[in-house]
């Protein structure tokens, strides 16, 4: 038997609340659920936690969207595939939650709490100062009738709480086994503010019944909600609320970042389109983020989502903190470049060259056959799409708009390196055929045997002379890829300084 168990089939969520940019650990933890949900042939259900209107923006939701396109999760249910028990934006079930708060007050499990928030503040401290857990203390659960009719003489206006059971809660986490939460560290909690607001105290786990959610997978930080979830399960289910069956939860594993601290949405590293603006490959960053706590088997690294799928199990999960490594990342993602095929490539990196002006948006054929050309060149050096621009960019650019680096023909192209491209030019003048071979063997007789140069002194100046950088694609390649005529200009130009 899996840890899906027997009974219901497995329905799990992704429930992100759209504020901010969406972060790595938001799509660890789509990933996971993805992955379970499809391992098991479940259901992935997309929910939007939108009821916290002072902080959404529909920005933040565009780019959710934009992330989950790009990175191909799909779902079986949310925003725009519409299922059995939708809306799935939580800004659209305010009567929903509404009316469990009611049937929650009238069958006793929830209770109106009439204390101001000084009154907390003051017991608390007091609480603190006898060496006592702070918390609510449970002052309003049993007001009689006359105080209650005094805090509403007040003009007081009550929040509603819910009565957590006075004893231990124990559950079995997925992940990290049995974990028991003792009383007096879970009091009773606020599920809708006093102005009729209801928390995601109360609608997260309203909608997980609702929506018949069998699995929780989410991160650590969540942890300390679970009793208070759980217990409120057991009273949904009383008052006939959900299916009665309370979910299991596993709690995925903490990332941590540089210095050791918890990676936090506002690292550079966490921005997940970032990683879309560099090149990184949808799938090259999806199995990089499934190793944030998970292994496919003890020495491998590099696996699709496919086989991710079928191998996906919760025991395999590492309760241990994971440590977030850009450098893994990048060489994950270039290993997953290299595995491409050569006309794949250069079908993704088409518009990474055309955002970045190196192409147009509209590519003639002729570019198209240079750019296919020009791929293989760089297809084992590459660790994300984005660096073709530069890799490439003097193949495609202009002439009229070629530069070189500035550092760098500062560097070769002085009076010894433009000796150099000059005769690199006489010699390649008089080639009839232009291929890689034939320049090579021009270049070498010109250079290296001719002028008694060392070949990294020979090829250097010719290399900022054509290519405009130090660091470029095979020379005899680019010089074949470039063609007689701009070659040939290039470095007539760079001779004459
Ligand atoms: N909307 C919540 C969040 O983004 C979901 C937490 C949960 O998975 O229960 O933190
Ligand atoms: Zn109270």
């Amino acid at each position: 038997m899996t840890e899906a168990g027997r009974g219901p089939s497995v329905r799990v969520r992704f429930c992100p609340s759209p504020t901010g940019s969406p972060h790595v650990g938001l799509a660890r933890t789509a990933l996971f659920n993805w992955a379970f949900a499809r391992h098991h042939g479940g259901t992935f259900v997309f929910r939007v936690e939108d009821t916290d209107t002072a902080r959404n923006t529909q920005e933040s939701y565009d780019a959710i969207i934009e992330v989950m396109r790009w990175l191909g999760f799909e779902w079986d249910e949310g925003p725009g595939v519409e299922g059995p028990h939708g809306p799935y934006f939580q800004s659209q079930r305010f009567d929903v939650y509404a009316d469990v708060a009611r049937r929650l007050h009238e069958s006793g499990r929830a209770y109106h709490c009439y204390c101001t928030a000084e009154e907390l503040d003051e017991r608390n401290e007091r609480a603190r100062s006898e060496g006592r857990a702070p918390g609510y203390d449970g002052h309003c659960r049993e007001l009689g009738a006359e105080q209650v009719e005094a805090y509403r003489g007040e003009g007081r206006r009550p929040v509603l709480r819910f009565r957590m059971p006075d004893r231990e809660l124990t559950f079995t986490d997925l992940i990290r086994g049995e974990i028991t939460f003792r009383p007096e560290n879970v009091p009773d909690y606020v599920l809708v503010r006093a102005n009729g607001h209801p928390l995601y105290t109360l609608v997260n786990p309203v909608d997980d019944a609702l929506m018949e959610i069998t699995h929780v997978l989410r991160g650590e930080d969540l942890l300390s909600s679970t009793p208070r979830q759980i217990a409120l399960y057991d009273a949904l289910a009383e008052i006939g609320v959900g299916p009665g069956h309370t979910p299991r939860f596993g709690h995925l594993p903490y990332v941590m970042g540089q210095g050791n601290k918890k990676l936090s949405k506002r690292d550079p590293e966490s921005n997940l389109l970032g990683y879309r603006e560099r090149g990184f490959l949808p799938e090259g960053l999806l199995n990089y983020l499934a190793l944030l706590g998970w292994a496919i088997a003890e020495d491998r690294d590099v696996f699709s989502m496919q086989e991710m799928v079928e191998a996906f199990r919760l025991e395999r999960v590492n309760p241990n903190p994971a440590r977030f490594d850009l450098k893994k990342a990048e060489a994950i993602n270039a290993a997953h470049l290299r595995a491409l095929p050569v006309e794949e490539l250069t079908d993704r990196l088409l518009p990474y060259l055309q955002h970045a002006g190196v192409l147009p948006g509209h590519v003639e054929d002729g570019q198209r056959d240079l750019l296919a050309r020009a791929t293989p060149l760089v297809h084992e050096r590459m660790t994300t799409l984005a660096e073709a621009v530069d890799m490439l960019g003097f193949l495609f650019v202009a002439d009229a708009s070629f530069t070189r680096d500035p550092a760098d023909a500062a560097k070769l192209l002085d009076a010894d390196g433009r000796a150099v491209v000059g005769a690199a030019h006489d010699a390649l003048d008089r080639l009839t055929t232009w291929d890689t071979a034939a320049i090579e063997q021009a270049l070498r007789e010109a250079l290296v045997d001719g002028l008694g140069l060392k070949p990294r002194n020979a090829f250097g100046p010719v290399r900022v002379a054509v290519t405009g950088r130090r660091v470029s694609p095979p020379l005899f390649e680019s010089l074949e890829l470039l063609g007689r005529d701009r070659s040939l200009a290039r470095l007539a130009g760079a001779r004459e300084g």
